[in-house]
């Protein structure tokens, strides 16, 4: 595969990432319910559970397009921008139950699940809620699941590096 500047792709030279596979599964409806748009989401976990639940987003980016074209080029299918109440409301509710947000995830229609240069500004963003958190990306093509991968940050570099994703028992 050529490389593409600016874009990160999933190193099979790196050890898989297990989650749950009954979260996997709740992620790839999501998905596959979403196409042609990319689904949003978040996961909570703590300590003993990195992953432990799935908490859909609302994906507002066509929403915001088709408002203002100027500043919002790119639609829903291009692109997620996650509903601010959403991911509030999931973030408090997590915190009262002792855990945290530790990912967040999103699907790509089409390409596959590489990390965008977009979705790294996004991840850098000042602005951004869960910094700490990974970043799952699903890919869907045809219909199906083709592809997915987890985005993390190295703590050494600060640099993100990707890993394949993969369901292990739930
Ligand atoms: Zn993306």
């Amino acid at each position: 595969m050529r490389p593409v500047r600016g874009r990160i792709e999933v190193n099979r030279e790196l050890p898989p990432v297990p989650i749950p596979a009954s979260l996997l599964n709740e992620i790839w409806a999501h998905a596959l319910e979403s196409d042609p748009e990319e689904c949003c989401g978040l996961i909570s976990g703590d300590d003993v559970r990195r992953f432990r639940r799935v908490h859909r987003c609302r994906n507002e980016m066509t929403a915001l397009h088709e408002r203002d074209p100027v500043s919002w080029p790119r639609n829903g299918r291009e692109a997620f921008h996650m509903n601010e109440l959403d991911y509030l409301k999931v973030r408090d509710e997590a915190e009262g139950r002792g855990e945290r947000v530790t990912a967040v995830y999103h699907s790509h229609v089409g390409p596959g699940a590489y990390f965008s240069e977009m979705d790294q500004e996004f991840a850098a963003r000042s602005d951004f809620p869960f910094p700490s958190a990974d970043h799952i990306v699903i890919a869907v093509f045809g219909g199906s699941v083709i592809g997915q991968g987890i985005f993390q940050r190295d703590e050494r570099t600060g640099s993100f590096r990707g890993s394949l994703l993969v369901a292990a028992a739930p």
